[in-house]
């Protein structure tokens, strides 16, 4: 049995969680001021002046200066505004749960559990739904108390439906981002604590006996209260549908701004809407995933999909409102060229993988080579899995590139994505190779010695 001095820790062990935890929230705060701002300025994030005195010791006084902090801690002194903010995270999370929990849905059965046990978890796939009516809420159904005065000249209160006030959003964006850290760490403990319940089922990679490192990867592989999967419906519905409505909150702003929205913002909304779309329409493909087969539901996953995603993933949206760069149609043009061959690649790649895994005769793959492994399951080894054994990462940085170009070249605030989407992807194929390899054993390097690209054919 594997103990935490001998286990098979990732991420630099419990000293690496521990900086990611610290650091990664300070990287989501200090991001969305330079995407604010427009360059990576240092000046204004820590205070010059702070109320505490030195004598009160080094930690103290950068705990004051961190609460005095407009960047790092913002609307840390107007609790108004953090108790709003908080309202309106605690709010659109609830009401996910319940598009979730009322509007009609597929009941589809996940992978066999690691168990051995062959049990197969029902999942209520309906997040496409709630993407839609989630929109139509926001631009016609947002309620909203309004006066009229009668033939009589009394005022009178009623209820009125309508668009949502949008650029709220924009106004708040840094207080929210601030507020959702705070909130995901929470659920983090949460989904900690009751990891140590009876009779659950544990992520092996979160599993190490170190407290730190565990809370981190999440000890439970598939927490749920009753029928309500947690761990599926944030990888999908808040914080990506959240991502859009944040976008669509900073294209308001630039029209209530500007009077009109530019190409840039138009594309970056079409783009990233496209993406959020799109995993939506393709919900069940999340089931065989890494994150729901394999690793438990932490802080890892958990501020990634509420926090990380919506208020670093809209940067370009929030720095284009105030940066426009004022792109030519003939580069926009190249731009959506970059997006489309990106695209292609990553639904041509997923979309193949998905079909194959479902049904391997089906007529769209029927034609495709295959390694038979010894575990049961074919890799294929033609299509696009022929040609690089991670073409579907390289796909998803493509697009993810012309995402960071529709912001210009002047900065490098909104490429800030490009640079870690690279980062993330080289380590998560690195995480899944090793995964591969433990899985199919030998068939694992049969199948690297015929697909010998990991993510650009002949190149690397
Ligand atoms: P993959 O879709 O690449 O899935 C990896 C699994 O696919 C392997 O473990 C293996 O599982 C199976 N597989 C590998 N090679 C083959 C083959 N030749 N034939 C058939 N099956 C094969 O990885 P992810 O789940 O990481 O990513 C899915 C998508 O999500 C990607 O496009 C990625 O870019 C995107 N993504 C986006 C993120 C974002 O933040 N925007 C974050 C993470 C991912 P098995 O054999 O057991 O089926």
């Amino acid at each position: 049995m594997k103990t935490s001095s001998n286990f098979d820790y990732e991420f630099g062990g419990p000293i690496g969680a521990l900086g990611t935890m610290i650091f990664l929230p300070l990287v989501t705060l200090l991001l969305t001021y330079w995407a604010s701002v427009g360059s990576l300025e240092f000046n204004h994030i820590l205070p010059a002046e702070t109320s505490c005195s030195p004598d009160a010791g080094f930690v103290s006084m950068y705990i004051s200066k961190l609460k005095d902090s407009s960047v790092l801690c913002p609307s840390c002194a107007e609790s108004p505004v953090l108790i709003s903010c908080a309202c309106v995270i605690i709010g659109w999370f609830l009401f996910q749960v319940l598009l979730e929990r009322i509007l009609p849905c597929e009941i589809v059965l996940g992978a066999p559990l690691p168990d051995g046990s062959g049990k197969r978890l029902p999942y209520r796939i309906n997040g496409h739904l709630a993407f839609w009516v989630t929109l139509l809420v926001l631009d016609i159904g947002w309620p909203k108390w309004t006066e009229i005065s009668d033939e009589s000249g009394i005022i009178k209160q009623i209820l009125v439906f309508g668009r949502a006030p949008m650029t709220w959003l924009y106004d708040n964006y840094s207080t929210l981002a601030f507020v959702t850290i705070i909130l995901t760490t929470m659920l983090s403990a949460y989904l900690y604590m009751k990891s140590f319940g009876k009779g659950l089922l544990l992520a092996v990679g979160g599993n190490s006996g170190n407290h730190v490192y565990d809370f981190f990867m999440g000890r439970e592989l598939n927490p749920r209260w009753g029928g309500f999967d947690w761990k599926e419906f944030c990888e999908l519905r808040p914080g990506l549908i959240g991502w859009m409505i944040l976008n669509l909150a900073m294209m308001s702003k630039q029209y209530e701004r500007l009077g009109y929205v530019t190409g840039s913002m138009i594309l970056i909304n079409i783009f990233q809407g496209l993406y959020v779309w799109d995993a939506l329409y393709q919900e069940r493909a999340i089931l065989t995933t890494m994150d729901i087969t394999t690793d438990g539901f932490g802080f890892m996953l958990v501020f990634g999909d509420l926090a990380w995603v919506p208020f670093t993933y809209s940067l370009q949206s929030r720095y284009l409102v105030d940066h426009d760069p004022h792109l030519q149609w003939p580069v926009l043009a190249c731009i959506i060229g970059v997006n489309c061959f990106g695209y292609l690649v990553f639904r041509g790649a997923n979309g193949q993988k998905d079909a194959f895994r479902r049904n391997p005769n089906a007529a769209e793959v029927s034609h495709l080579t295959y390694l038979q492994t010894k575990r049961g399951t074919k890799l294929l080894t033609s299509g696009w899995w022929g040609m690089a054994r991670k073409i579907n990462y390289t796909g998803d940085w493509i697009m993810g590139l012309s995402w960071c170009m529709v912001c210009g070249f002047e900065s490098i605030v909104p490429y800030y994505y490009a640079i870690y989407f690279a980062i993330l992807l080289i380590h998560r194929s690195i995480r899944d190779d090793h995964m591969c390899k433990e899985k199919y054993g030998d068939d694992w390097d049969k199948y690297k010695s015929i697909v010998p690209y990991r993510f650009i054919p002949g190149l690397i």
